[in-house]
């Protein structure tokens, strides 16, 4: 404990851990030494792991970066984080965030943003690790935890993997359960594990699906040994290389490793071929019409009545009690997405934006059903710069949500992705390489994951 709190400390310019919490991993390490004697070692036994802030953890503050939940102390634990714990797994904290995993930059956090610990060659300037977990890519990259929780419901486990040279794996949409974690788009949300290997990810990611009735989209699907099934050749399988993610504005040494990309899958005897998915281009108008909408709707329960913070006015009734709660709980970006959710709700509204961007994701999702007759797995960049820096995008709203550009296609379609590190920049900065593979097949995802790697 005393290390983890040496190391926590040391690293505290990271503002990686919003809350520490060793002991708890302390009492499964010795769970795990007396599993060994009794030789009823678990899957995870002993394996301290960060835990991202949305994952609501018994009596451990679950704040989802937030100052409306700030003293909120759950009497329940996550599915996805009980199964952790089930396998073995000790939790040495709990890791910051985007507000209510809203961001790609971890900078709308209540309590300060997370500093990646890369910075570009010849130069000191903070760097975000990305977002919205960035505070798990920054601990894992930082060695201050072998492996994290993530989350992903437009790009938020992979962008900050990308950003910070680990990998990160979204499971198709339903593997992991909802249960327990503070809900942001509820169709589109999906958790995942971070860490430094694929191996690494698949281990911990096996520990973490599974079917959860207390979550009514959570998949009753067969769940693979994907470790122990993993292999890095590749022959037979055709890698698709969408011609739409061609797009103008990404750095040269981004396509370049693209390519670089499409080398490694071909040596480890992928064949690639050229696909179409002629609706990328809606796509991120779609996601920020789509998320938005439903987090307006999630975040209507934060009324200073049921959860977290409750900002009374003198002499006022109801409902400048609810105005002045979420006035002062809520960080700005969190009430743009209120703002524009309800805007895109509103009955005169409602067939312009909603409807529409729903048939367009079903037009998304039609895309990949008809590339993956074409093909086993897809490969593009994971996102199109390497990490900026802190305050470079947050007056600009536009230019940050362009960062998810490759990210939210496979969000939209509900399709397993994962980023995988694929070398430096001119700047020495790490860049991701993105694999989406059909549904259900993490494996595909994980083999050619490793065959990069
Ligand atoms: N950056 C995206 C957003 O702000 C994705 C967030 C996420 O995946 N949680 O909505």
């Amino acid at each position: 404990a005393e290390d983890f709190n040496k190391a926590v400390e040391a690293s505290s310019q990271l503002n990686a851990y919003l809350k520490a919490t060793p002991d708890n991993a302390i009492d499964a390490a010795k769970a795990a030494d007396d599993a060994r004697q009794s030789d009823s070692l678990k899957p995870l036994s002993g394996i301290p792991l960060g835990m991202k802030d949305l994952f609501a953890t018994e009596g451990v503050v679950t704040s989802a970066g937030s100052k409306m939940l700030g003293n909120f102390e759950p009497p329940y634990e996550s599915t996805v984080s009980a199964n952790l714990k089930a396998a073995g797994a000790g939790m040495l904290g709990k890791l910051n965030m985007d507000e209510f995993a809203m961001g790609s930059s971890n900078e709308t956090c209540a309590h300060g943003s997370v500093i990646s610990p890369w910075r570009r060659e010849g130069s000191n300037a903070s760097l975000t690790p990305g977002g919205s977990s960035g505070g798990s890519a920054a601990a894992v990259a930082a060695r201050i935890a072998p492996g994290a929780t993530g989350t992903d419901t437009g790009g938020s486990i992979r962008q900050p993997a990308a950003f910070t040279g680990i990998c990160g794996i979204k499971p198709t949409y339903g593997r992991c359960s909802r249960w327990g974690i503070v809900s942001f788009a509820s169709s589109l949300d999906q958790a995942g594990p971070m860490a430094r290997t694929v191996r690494d990810c698949a281990i911990l990611l096996e520990s973490m699906v599974g079917f959860d009735p207390k979550d009514s989209t959570s998949l009753d699907a067969p769940v693979s040994n994907w470790e122990a099934s993993l292999s890095g050749d590749l022959k037979g399988k055709k890698v698709g290389i969408p011609k739409e993610y061609r797009i103008d504005g990404v750095p040269e040494d981004i396509n370049a490793l693209w390519d670089q990309g499409i080398e490694w899958l071909r040596d480890a005897g992928a064949e690639p071929v050229e696909i179409s998915l002629p609706h990328t281009k809606y796509a991120l108008p779609t996601y920020y019409i789509i998320a938005p909408a439903e987090a307006s709707s999630n975040l209507a329960r934060y009324d200073g009545v049921r959860y977290g913070l409750r900002e009374v006015v003198e002499g006022g009734g109801l409902h400048d009690m609810y105005k002045a709660t979420r006035a002062e709980g809520f960080g700005d970006e969190v009430k743009r997405r209120i703002m524009i959710g309800t805007y895109v709700l509103s009955a005169g509204f409602y067939d312009a934006y909603f409807t529409k961007a729903q048939r367009v994701r079903a037009l998304i999702k039609e895309d990949f059903r008809k590339s993956f007759e074409q093909c086993d797995m897809i490969l593009t960049p994971t996102a199109p710069s390497a990490a900026f820096g802190l305050g470079e995008k947050s007056d600009d709203p536009i230019a940050m949500y362009l960062n998810d550009v490759f990210a939210v296609p496979a969000s939209l379609a509900g399709l397993p992705a994962m980023s995988v590190p694929g070398g430096l920049d001119h700047d020495g900065l790490p860049l991701g390489l993105h694999l989406i593979g059909n549904e259900l097949d993490e494996q595909t995802v994980l083999n050619a994951g490793l065959a990069i790697e």
